[in-house]
């Protein structure tokens, strides 16, 4: 075990805060130290967090207008206090702002984008990515306060064993030195998505040329009940898909039983996103794309044949 001290978790997405729980308890020793979520939000998301920790520090509720990173004072001054051994923060834009001025404030660093914590000794080694997911470094932590940033679906919120409620603490809020002002708020679309939990994915990369092309891909994952996920150019730049959609360090974590990857070359910041697959097609007319070196199963062609033929094979073995 790490540490027979305190673990804390932060997000500002009930998700993820669930992720985290889950991921640090298995570090902490369940006779000595204990898992604490630390919320920023209403009483029930400090209720929901208490089914999944040991311990919820409530800063009280979040109003409408302020900004997650408004809370960085009060963080702070409670990690002072409290000396817990560790608090790792979910990797979303909010959060990674959060970590950061936070460690600033500790006068300590931050390690960020961990795919593992491994108990090491007195402490703990974490492999996390470096370089935009071009490389991952394994890391010696050697003194606490541990400050890291965990993305979601790194780990697996459905292993938490079941916590009796967690006592929730109210901690005083301490006003930040200067805000941020919200100036305006656009609701984007409600994510229709959850990727992580996918148990099939079908993943469309820039070999795809028009964004019309989709629905042929679309078709393909109908049949085969699996989840649409794309690489990063499609959903950023391109707009051909939501931002939820693509895999990779800076996008989704995936874990499928199935990944297929259609016109996707197969680069380390997507490949990050989903090597835990258990089982990798690929189809690239590229026989060196580098996806084929994950892949269990690969088809050099075109996609625009290989993709029709494998629809009509679908629906001729089911006679539709
Ligand atoms: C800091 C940073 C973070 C990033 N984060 C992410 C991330 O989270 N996720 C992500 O996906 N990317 C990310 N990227 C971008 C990443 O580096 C790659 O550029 C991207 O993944 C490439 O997407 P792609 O495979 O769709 O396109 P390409 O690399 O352009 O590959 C297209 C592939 O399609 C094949 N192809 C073309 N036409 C056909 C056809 N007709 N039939 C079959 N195959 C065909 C080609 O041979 C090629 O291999 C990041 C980059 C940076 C710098």
């Amino acid at each position: 075990m790490a540490t027979g001290k305190e673990f804390w978790v932060f997000s500002e997405k009930q998700n993820l805060l669930s992720e985290l729980a889950a991921g640090v308890r298995s570090l902490v020793d369940p006779d000595e130290g204990l898992v604490a979520a630390v919320v920023w939000g209403t009483r029930q998301e400090s209720e929901q967090a208490a089914g999944k920790a040991n311990r919820v520090y409530w800063l009280g509720e979040r109003p409408q207008d302020a900004l997650v990173e408004d809370c960085v004072p009060t963080l702070a001054r409670l990690v002072q206090e409290q000396n817990p051994y560790g608090l790792v923060v979910g990797s979303t834009r909010r959060g990674k702002a959060v970590a950061g001025r936070l460690a600033a404030r500790l006068g300590v660093t931050v390690v960020t984008d961990v795919l593992e914590f491994q108990p090491d000794g007195d402490g703990l080694t974490a492999r996390h990515m470096i370089w935009g997911g071009g490389a991952v470094r394994l890391e010696k932590i050697a003194s606490p306060p541990v400050i890291a940033t965990v993305g979601p679906g790194v780990f697996d919120a459905q292993i938490v064993q079941s916590v009796s409620p967690g006592e929730i603490i109210e901690v005083p809020f301490v006003e930040p030195e200067w805000r941020l002002t919200l100036r305006e708020r656009k609701t984007r679309p409600p994510a229709a998505v959850n990727l992580a939990s996918a148990r099939k994915v079908v993943c469309s990369g820039r070999g795809v040329a028009n964004m019309q092309d989709l629905s042929m891909i679309e078709e393909l994952a109908r049949l085969m009940g699996a989840e649409i996920a794309c690489t990063r150019p499609l959903a950023e730049g391109l707009d051909w898909l939501p931002r939820e959609r693509y895999i990779g360090v800076s996008g989704a974590f995936v874990k499928p039983d199935i990944y297929m990857g259609i016109g996707v070359s197969g680069q380390v910041q997507h490949t990050v996103g989903m090597s835990g697959s258990r089982v990798v097609v690929a189809i690239n007319k590229d026989a060196n794309a580098p996806i084929f070196a994950q892949a269990d199963y690969g088809i050099v062609g075109d996609l625009y044949s290989v993709v029709p033929a494998l629809i009509n094979a679908i629906k001729a073995r089911r006679g539709t």
